[in-house]
């Protein structure tokens, strides 16, 4: 396999670099971004590129290049290069960004699958899993639950009833880097040429996984003190890890609070399983709160559907509902602005 097709480049992304007036020039992916400079690997090694003027004109944060992206660049030096263009996004992971009600920040691009991480003491926490999940599942992305810390005391039985619903929707996997058994599974859940980004609070062990699952099944069992050794480094930046024979991982930094920047709650409905009732609502529009005739409330009643995840269905839609309301304001806002500006400029023009 080509190195770069390693890193996932495939014919489509070919296709799309076609529609690009820079075609004739080097491809590459985004695998580091320190504030201006960008690390992006290609068929002819790695390059320290930079973004060429009109590129960086009139975007906001959120749409410059990211971990992940598919760039086109002009390169000198061997090893440096000019980005000039970028393939258009898909499968990206967003989060909100802290302080602000819309504003979002690409955390990475070209994503296959999500790690929603989370380790097996009082970091485990199925409703912020949840949100993960609902936001994973906006972007077209697979989310997979990865309960770490196995090792550790805790409750089975209380883990299981917790997630039950989950784990009928989405793949979980329960994980610890001192059981080599648990790292093998979680590895041959990942395909050649597949990007998984790892998300979850610090501290859960995401780097330990990206580490474990990196080194090869027989240094998982030799090497144990030496992977799970204090002082660590705690990721302070996005990186990509290329796997031996396998995917692309990527680490992001701590990610506690996960605001979310979906516009439709309806996977939100499927993945929390409201929407198997929700077909038998009275009412076709039905919110599911206090309308008469609704099934999602007696499933609620009847036990069938357990309050909590219904609490947190309601939770999470209204947040959604709040984003998609910003966001058209903000919308209506900048559109106000540029007639704005149109409007000065037509009126200096027949001065
Ligand atoms: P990150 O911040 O999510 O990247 O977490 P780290 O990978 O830095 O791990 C945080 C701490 O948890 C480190 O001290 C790891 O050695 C420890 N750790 C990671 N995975 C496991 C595990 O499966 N079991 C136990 N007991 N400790 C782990
Ligand atoms: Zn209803």
């Amino acid at each position: 396999m080509n190195e770069l097709n390693r890193y996932g480049w495939n014919e489509m992304l070919n296709q799309l670099k076609q529609e690009s007036i820079h075609r004739a020039l080097s491809h590459g992916r985004v695998t580091i971004v320190h504030r201006t400079c960008y690390e992006v690997i290609s068929g002819d090694g790695l390059f320290q590129c930079e973004l060429t003027g009109s590129m960086m004109y009139g975007k906001s944060a959120s749409e410059l290049p990211c971990v992940g992206d598919w760039v086109i660049f002009q390169s000198f030096d061997d090893d440096k290069g000019i980005i000039v263009d970028m393939l258009p996004r898909q499968r990206t992971m967003y989060r909100k960004k802290n302080g602000t009600v819309s504003d979002k920040q690409a955390i990475a691009a070209y994503v296959d699958k999500a790690f929603i991480v989370q380790s097996l003491d009082d970091n485990f926490n199925v409703r912020r899993a949840e949100r993960f999940i609902a936001q994973i599942l906006e972007e077209d992305i697979e989310p997979v639950f990865v309960l770490n810390k196995a090792d550790l005391d805790f409750n089975r039985q209380r883990i299981d009833e917790a997630i039950k619903h989950l784990t009928r929707q989405i793949p979980v996997f329960i994980t610890s880097i001192r059981q080599p058994q648990t790292i093998l599974r979680l590895r041959e859940s990942i395909t050649e040429g597949e990007t998984v980004v790892f998300v979850g609070s610090s501290g859960v062990g995401k780097s330990s996984l990206v580490n474990a699952l990196c080194e090869k099944p027989m240094l998982v069992t030799s090497n144990i003190s030496q992977s799970t050794g204090k002082g660590r480094h705690t990721s302070t930046r996005r990186e990509m890890i290329l796997m031996d024979g396998s995917g692309v991982l990527i680490d992001t930094p701590g990610v506690r609070e996960f605001g979310l920047t979906i516009d439709n709650p309806d996977s939100l409905a499927e993945m929390l399983e409201i929407s198997d009732y929700a077909e038998a609502c009275r009412f076709s529009d039905c919110k599911h709160i206090d309308e008469p005739g609704c099934a999602v409330l007696e499933a609620v009643d009847s036990g069938l559907l357990d309050h909590k995840v219904y609490e947190s269905f309601l939770k999470l839609r209204r947040e959604a509902w709040h984003f998609s309301v910003s966001e058209h304001e903000k919308r209506k806002k900048d559109k106000s602005f540029s007639r704005l500006v149109d409007e000065m400029k037509k009126q200096k023009g027949s001065f």
